[in-house]
């Protein structure tokens, strides 16, 4: 039977998209090209460990996610607030800086510009908080590097916190981000809790899916060509719906769109290795403020969630941003840096896996976020979502599947 509704790609903006129609009563069919639900967020069982395609989290706070997900079942295993900052030969605990900034700076960033660095936390997160979350996309965008020089940041603070830890969240060592986005995510932290869901990040996807009706996805399905209630497959196969709606990534999207391509996305490389002895003790995010070496941010999921793995060993997760040449070359320079770090211990732990993902954000260098929610209605019969047209995380790309929903239902009703 023809469905009213053909989605192409079941990530979470196609979930949400799918979710919502759903709930409206309009009938939808998934197309998706591989052979899961998550798009940019899987979770592979190797060797018992869970192991996330790319470190991520997920930040109880996303007002969107509140609305759609069960958080209880997800059994939500949280980070310490804050981090471990290598730097200086030792690892410094920074405590809370979004809940607690005042106290939480002090002795890492001590003497120099510590006080105003403290200050400036506190204002920020004054700022961060005000309004609704909408209101810090409308903030004056220039890029985080600059918001931060404006704000009066000293360098030390930057170079040490900052610029690990949103490089590590935006992909971005040079923070050309857009300030919107850092604003709103000052928020999130200043809010929630970072965390992992206790049998992965794919937890979250497969909860969207598992809502829905049991032949919603169709997998192996890849779409090469889109126009108003017509997709083709790669097969030749060509399905007819009331109407299509685009749930891929914004490279995936500009080529069937036939849209000029956008910018090169942001790419990063994740290293999981197998460790007898976890190197931290807490569920705590380890961030590089060195400024050399190729590791920007670890951490420990095994400590964070223990069903990550089996009990007698750790799963490390190393982050390098980018995706460096020679892959030789990026093994022996992790492991220094880990020996470094961690000491003789580092050399035995294994290899497990390594992820290189070429597109894993879309590019958010202003004016990306001028206009905040970028329209999903493309023409009658035709619509897009993913997190490219809201912003680069699972808040934008559920609250766009959602849009093209809320489109797709005022165009038919
Ligand atoms: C390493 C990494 C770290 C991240 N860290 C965080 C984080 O800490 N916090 C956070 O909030 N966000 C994070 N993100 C971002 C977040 O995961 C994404 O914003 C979100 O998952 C995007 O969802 P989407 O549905 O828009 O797109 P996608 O997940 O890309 O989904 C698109 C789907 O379409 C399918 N598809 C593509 N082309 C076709 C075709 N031709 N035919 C059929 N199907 C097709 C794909 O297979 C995929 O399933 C991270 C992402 C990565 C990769």
């Amino acid at each position: 039977m023809k469905p009213d509704v053909l989605i192409v790609g079941a990530g979470l903006a196609g979930l949400c998209c799918a979710r919502k129609l759903h709930q409206q009563g309009v009938s939808f069919l998934i197309l998706e090209a591989s052979d899961g639900v998550g798009g940019r967020i899987r979770t592979d069982l190797i060797e018992g460990f869970r192991v996330d395609r790319g470190f991520q989290v997920f930040l109880t706070s996303y007002p969107e996610a509140k609305q759609v997900l069960d958080y209880e079942s997800l059994e939500l295993r949280p980070f310490l607030p804050g981090a471990l900052v290598r730097h200086g030969g030792a690892f410094n605990q920074l405590t809370d800086p979004w809940r607690r900034p005042l106290a939480a700076l002090g002795s890492l960033f001590s003497p120099i510009g510590s006080f105003v660095d403290k200050l400036q936390t506190a204002r920020l997160r004054s700022h961060s908080l005000k309004g609704t979350s909408e209101e810090r996309f409308r903030d004056p965008e220039t890029t985080t590097i600059e918001a931060l020089k404006n704000a009066g940041f000293s360098a030390s603070m930057i170079d040490r916190f900052f610029r690990p830890f949103l490089g590590g969240i935006f992909l971005d060592p040079e923070l050309q981000t857009s300030s919107r986005m850092f604003h709103f995510v000052f928020r999130m932290f200043s809010l929630g809790s970072a965390c992992l869901p206790t049998e992965g990040m794919e937890a979250i996807p497969r909860q969207l899916a598992a809502g829905l009706p049991s032949d919603s996805v169709r997998f192996g399905a890849k779409v090469v060509r889109v126009q108003p209630g017509l997709v083709m497959l790669e097969s030749g196969e060509e399905l007819r719906a009331g109407a299509v709606v685009l749930a891929v990534d914004g490279t995936g999207a500009a080529q069937l769109l036939g849209d000029v391509m956008p910018s090169a996305g942001q790419s990063v490389t994740c290293l999981y290795f197998v460790a007898r002895r976890s190197p931290v003790e807490q569920p705590v995010l380890v961030l590089n403020g060195e400024g050399r070496g190729p590791v920007n941010n670890l951490c420990v999921p095994t400590v964070v969630a223990p069903s990550y793995g089996p009990s007698d060993e750790s799963l490390v997760s190393v982050t390098v941003l980018g995706i460096p040449r020679d892959e030789e070359l990026l093994q022996t320079e992790v492991r220094k840096q880990l020996r470094d770090w961690f000491g003789l211990a580092a050399d035995d732990w294994r290899h497990l896996r390594t992820y290189r993902i070429p597109y894993a954000l879309p590019n958010q260098v202003p004016p990306a976020l001028a206009v905040p929610e970028r329209s999903v209605r493309r023409q009658s019969g035709l619509y897009v979502c993913g997190d490219h047209l809201d912003n680069a995380s699972i808040q934008g790309a559920m609250v766009s599947g959602r849009r093209a929903a809320a489109a797709v239902w005022e165009d038919i009703s």
